[in-house]
């Protein structure tokens, strides 16, 4: 919802191509069971485990 003193969470920019992603939370004392998350026809989606966002670039060479 509305976004109020959030702390910098990573974004992590993949493929334009891929329709979902995979996240454990990078492992160690921040990880997390290993989720995938479908983008569906979003260009980003927010991991709800730990918080990383993941956005599509934007398709160009
Ligand atoms: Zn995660």
């Amino acid at each position: 919802m509305a976004s109020q003193t959030t702390p910098t969470a990573p974004v992590i920019n993949i493929n334009a191509g891929d329709k979902e992603i995979a996240c454990d939370g990078g492992g160690g004392a921040l990880g997390h069971p290993l989720v995938y998350l479908p983008f569906a026809n979003k260009s980003q989606v927010v991991c709800y485990y730990c918080g990383k966002r993941f956005e599509k670039r934007p398709s160009k060479a």
